[in-house]
C-alpha cells in the first residue's frame, strides 16, 4: 500500500478529508483540504478521484467525478457532495472513507460552468446535480430571476445549500421522465436570447430537455449547458 500511495501522489494532487456529514437519505458532504490552490477555477467544474484504491484492478472502478461544491481558496478547502443511489464504487468510497484519509484527485476541469451573460437562469436536474447548481447559482446576481426544477423519488434526498441562503425546488418523481418538468417549463415566458439554462443528471433526461429548449423554446444552443452525469446502462461517466 505503501508503494501504491507514493505512485498515486506523484501522479494525482492529494487532500485530507477534514470532514464527512451524511446531509440527506442518499448524499454525503466531503470537506477537504487542498494542498495547492485551484488553477483557473470556473463554479461549476469537477474533480476526478480515484476511488478504487482497495482494487486496482478494477480498471472501471478508479476514477469517478464530482463537482466542485463550494470552494474556499484562502482556507485551502472545497468540498463536495456524493450520492450514493447507484451502490456502485464512487457510492461505496463516499460511504467508507474516513476523516483523516487522503484523496487523490485531478483536476478542476470542464466547460459546465458559470455564465454571467444571462438575465434569466434555469436550473434543472436530479439530487446528482444539486451541489454544482448551487455552486453556479451563487455566482448570479441577486438581482436576476432563477427558477429551478430538482427531483428525486423522495423529499428526504434533498439537501439545502451550506453556503447560501439559496432555495431551490424540490419535485417529487419516480422516474427520470421529463413529462412534469416539460409541462411546468411550457407556462414559462423564455427569452431566447438571454435565458441560460443547466441541465444535468441522468442522459436521457438531459438529452430530451435539451432538444425541448432548442426546438420548441428555440433558445440559443451557446445558453444551453447539458451534462449527463450517469447512464443507465454505464458505469461512472466522465
Ligand atoms: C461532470 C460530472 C459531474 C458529476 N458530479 C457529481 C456530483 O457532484 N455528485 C454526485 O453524486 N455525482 C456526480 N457525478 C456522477 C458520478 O461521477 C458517478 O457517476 C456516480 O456517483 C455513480 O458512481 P458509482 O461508482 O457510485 O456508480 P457506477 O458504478 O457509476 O454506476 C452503478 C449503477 O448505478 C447507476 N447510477 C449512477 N448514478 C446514479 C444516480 N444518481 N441515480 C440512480 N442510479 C445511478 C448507473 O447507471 C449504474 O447502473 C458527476 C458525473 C459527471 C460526468
Amino acid at each position: 500500500m505503501k508503494i501504491l500511495n507514493s505512485i498515486m501522489s506523484k501522479a494525482f494532487q492529494n487532500a485530507l478529508l477534514i470532514r464527512k456529514e451524511k446531509i440527506a437519505k442518499n448524499t454525503f458532504h466531503l470537506k477537504l483540504k487542498l494542498t495547492n490552490s485551484f488553477e483557473n477555477y470556473s463554479a461549476g467544474q469537477q474533480l476526478r478521484i480515484f476511488v478504487g484504491l482497495e482494487n486496482v484492478l478494477a480498471i472501471n472502478d478508479l476514477i469517478r467525478t464530482y463537482s466542485v461544491w463550494h470552494y474556499d481558496a484562502n482556507k485551502l478547502e472545497v468540498d463536495i457532495a456524493v450520492c450514493t443511489f447507484s451502490n456502485g464504487q464512487g457510492a461505496k468510497w463516499a460511504s467508507e472513507i474516513n476523516v483523516g484519509d487522503t484523496i487523490y484527485f485531478s483536476g478542476p476541469k470542464g466547460k459546465f460552468v458559470f455564465n454571467p451573460e444571462g438575465k434569466q437562469y434555469v436550473f434543472i436536474g436530479d439530487i446528482s446535480a444539486l451541489a454544482p447548481f448551487y455552486e453556479i447559482a451563487k455566482q448570479i446576481d441577486p438581482n436576476k430571476q432563477i427558477w429551478s426544477y430538482i427531483y428525486s423519488r423522495n423529499q428526504d434526498d434533498f439537501f439545502k445549500d451550506k453556503f447560501s441562503e439559496l432555495d431551490f425546488n424540490f419535485n417529487s418523481q419516480n422516474d427520470n421522465s421529463t413529462k412534469l418538468v416539460i409541462a411546468n417549463l411550457d407556462i414559462l415566458e423564455l427569452d431566447k436570447q438571454s435565458t441560460i439554462i443547466y441541465i444535468a443528471g441522468e442522459a436521457n433526461f438531459c438529452k430530451e430537455l435539451f432538444a425541448y429548449f432548442r426546438n420548441e423554446k428555440k433558445i440559443f444552443i451557446k445558453n444551453l449547458y447539458t451534462k449527463p452525469f450517469w447512464h443507465p446502462n454505464k458505469k461512472g461517466l466522465e
